[in-house]
């Protein structure tokens, strides 16, 4: 069970999670818990180590660090009514915090920030959340020690920021963790690992569901558990929907279609070690636990609609690259893909008609001035006469894994959208078929998804269950 920064956001909320873990270990399950940072707490030290690296003074620092243990202390407290646990572990957040302070007091004196002290300093959530869980777990009377990702076991490659786990990471979390399951409920710290050379390292943002997923696959695990503070994947974001519904029961391809849509919910990468295993996970609400949430398995169900949800993304944009003498050059989109990794583009969205006269791409917002002058530095050898861009737009996918093979879906799609006179800018469908994506004005994004939304009927639970 994997519990999110906003589930364990303050005191109260941690003790209510060791109220749900007490629960379902007394239905007779053997759990391991990993936890996220208090809700915040990520963004917090990420901000503050880009604040000491322009340079604050340390007195700046040492009052950022006694508001860190005022946090988490309080938190301790108001989760652990219990004296002689409650100090226990106070003294560990207060022993672990020198460490955090004297770093950032290097940055701010070096005026250098790497990547392998952000990591260092973004750890310090999970590190302090994870022994105020676990001291409430004991306190619910359960038996339960803190560990770090890395105590725990995982061991990752030294890409700070984004580290992956290396293979021996499996057995050795089955090898620190397997046997203790028995008779306790080990808290590990999420997102948090360490590399060989022993520093620390970070799997990414929203890190926390790999760690749960990689501990998942080490143990055998029968589920995995994404307790969030929403009820389950949803079809669509219900601030734009509001009768958008929680889907259920998705696959995983859905899952990861859909997460690489933006709905934020999942990172692909989260159930990666959960598909090599074929170990469903659950996303449930730490705030309606008695809601079944979403469980995400490997079979395709098959359901009346053929689509399941639609996302929508508006922090991208459009580059359209186009010259005549591009058709039937061979290499061009090799030139073009190449340039743009060179320049640490990442690349969302690639469509290119068979007249070859054109290639568009979609790319995060905030790559686009990079990929600009990647290209444009680039291209004066006459095959390329034009870049162009727009930055007002909405990428829209639309989901399901029972569009594939069936005739007729992107008809319905484009269709809607014609009657709700929007006109579409770029469309791309990979042959998997799970997804079709595609471009509008920003203005009309919304409009797009509502229409859609409808047009699928997917504010009807017996249309997406039978
Ligand atoms: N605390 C980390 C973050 O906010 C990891 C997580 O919450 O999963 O990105
Ligand atoms: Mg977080």
């Amino acid at each position: 069970m994997k519990f999110g920064g906003s589930s364990v956001g303050d005191g109260r909320r941690i003790k209510h999670v060791a109220h749900l873990v007490k629960h379902f270990l007394d239905e007779g399950n053997k759990i391991i818990v990993v936890t996220s940072a208090l809700g915040g707490i990520t963004d917090l030290l990420l901000k503050t180590a880009s604040k000491a690296a322009i340079g604050v003074d340390s007195a700046y620092i040492r009052e950022f660090i006694i508001n860190l243990a005022e946090t988490h202390s309080q938190a301790a407290l108001d989760a652990i009514s219990e004296q002689t646990i409650a100090s226990e572990v106070l003294e560990k957040i207060d022993s672990r915090l020198g460490g955090l302070e004297r770093v950032l007091n290097d940055v701010c004196y070096s005026g250098r920030l790497t990547a392998r002290s952000l990591d260092y300093i973004s750890s310090y959530g999970e590190r302090l959340s994870a022994p105020i869980l676990s001291g409430a777990l004991r306190l619910e009377g359960v038996n339960s020690m803190a560990f770090t990702g890395g105590e725990a076991g995982i061991v990752t490659t030294s890409d700070y920021g984004n580290a992956r786990p290396l293979e021996r990471t499996y057995q050795q979390v089955q090898e620190r963790l397997g046997s203790l399951i028995e008779t306790s409920v080990p808290v590990v710290s999420g997102f948090i690992a360490k590399c060989e050379a022993d520093t620390v390292t970070t799997l990414g943002r929203g890190g926390s569901d790999f760690t749960a997923s990689i501990i998942a696959a080490a143990i055998h695990a029968d589920e995995i558990w994404l307790w969030k503070d929403v009820p389950g994947i949803m079809t669509t974001d219900p601030k734009i929907v509001p009768e958008a519904q929680v889907l259920h029961v998705i696959s995983y391809i859905e899952a990861m279609e859909m997460s690489y849509f933006g709905a934020k919910i999942l990172h692909p990468r989260a159930i990666e070690p959960a598909i090599r295993h074929g170990i469903p996970v659950r996303v449930k609400s730490t705030f309606e636990p008695e809601l079944g949430g979403t469980l995400i398995v490997k079979e395709e169900k098959r359901i009346a609609s053929t689509v399941k949800a639609i996302s929508v993304i508006t922090d991208m944009a459009l580059i359209n690259i186009s010259g005549v003498s591009m058709m039937g050059h061979v290499g061009v989109a090799a030139h073009i893909f190449t340039t743009l990794a060179d320049a640490g583009v990442n690349i969302a969205m690639i469509s290119q008609a068979s007249s070859e006269a054109n290639i568009s791409l979609v790319v995060e917002k905030n790559h686009l001035d990079m990929a600009i002058a990647a290209l444009q530095s680039d291209f004066k050898n006459g095959i390329i006469r034009n870049i162009s861009y727009d930055k007002r737009i909405g990428v829209v996918a639309v989901v399901g894994s029972g569009m594939a093979g069936m005739p007729g879906v992107s008809g319905r799609i484009f269709s809607a959208i014609g009657m709700a006179q929007i006109n579409v800018i770029m469309i791309s469908q990979g042959s998997s078929q799970h997804n079709i994506s595609f471009v509008v004005a920003i203005d009309d994004a919304y409009d797009v998804v509502r229409a859609l939304h409808r047009e699928f009927g997917l504010d009807k639970m017996e249309i997406l269950y039978e």
